[in-house]
């Protein structure tokens, strides 16, 4: 099986990128996450040429959309280089199934980085990157260091990987095989979250793939099983959350339906 892909804020990963010199390294990402994926790393900052040490900046609510400004120069503006860096990066993005952004970064945060509106007024937004990221792969996993520091959160979230992986490559080989894994591990992480009715829509939709191969159809059918699949998890057995063959394989309920729907 080969590796999932996934981004990580170069921060996080103990690179000295920070607009301080600094960096955030998280321990667990090195002990028990980056052996077992393929990492693609970037800081939008560093890589749209804002340098090492550099002025801090913050979001400021703008006309047409959050503005990249300096904390102590209001005139210092760098919006449109970065976003510009990040449409670049974005394009040339070959694969990726998950990201783990940095938590509260005008460019990185997920959904906290401070925005200030023009009342002076600070809510929480999502950083530049993940607003990027997102239009370019609208059901792509995104989550933060801090929203991942226990092993619950960290298993649901590599479900999600898992279950992107194999959409990302059924989509992109249309091979029988490649949508069978996909529609196996769609029921196994839809019945560990042990949801009765939404466990039986995934085997209807999947029946309705089966039945009506039409590619609109399908996509929209693939979003309903994505999105029923990844409905919030019930507290459940703890087991490595870096394994869907293990899942697979215990969830004989999750065979019979397959079996049924197939
Ligand atoms: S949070 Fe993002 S932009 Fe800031 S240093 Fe980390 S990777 Fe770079």
């Amino acid at each position: 099986m080969t590796k999932p892909v996934l981004g990580l804020s170069a921060c996080l990963v103990g690179q000295a990128v920070r607009y301080d010199g600094g960096h955030k390294d998280q321990p667990w990402l090195h002990l028990a996450v980056l052996p077992w994926v393929s990492p693609v790393i970037v800081c939008p900052e560093a890589g749209a040429g804002l340098g090492v040490p550099r002025p801090p900046v913050h979001l400021v609510a703008g006309p047409a959309g959050p503005r990249m400004i300096g904390v102590a120069d209001g005139r210092l503006d760098v919006t449109e280089h970065v976003t510009a860096y990040i449409g670049r990066w974005l394009d040339s993005l070959a694969a990726v199934d998950g990201f783990i952004v940095k938590a509260r970064s005008p460019s990185c945060a997920a959904h906290d980085a401070p925005l200030v509106l023009e009342s002076g007024e600070v809510v929480a937004g999502s950083g530049l990157f993940t607003r990027q990221l997102r239009t370019h792969l609208p059901l792509l996993p995104i989550d933060d260091e801090a929203a991942l520091s226990d092993d619950q959160a960290r298993q649901a979230y590599f479900d999600r990987v898992f279950l992107y992986r194999a959409l990302r490559i059924a989509r992109a080989t249309d091979e029988r095989e490649a949508w069978d894994a996909f529609f196996k591990l769609a029921l196994a992480v839809g019945n560990l979250r042990e949801l009765s009715s939404g466990f039986g829509e995934v085997v209807t939709h999947i029946r309705q793939l089966r039945e009506h191969p039409r590619a609109d159809t399908r996509r929209s059918v693939v979003d309903q099983i994505f999105d029923l699949a990844l409905a919030p998890r019930a507290p459940h057995k703890a087991q490595h959350w870096l394994s869907d063959d293990a899942n697979v394989r215990e969830l004989s309920a999750a065979e019979r339906a397959l079996r049924f729907a197939l």
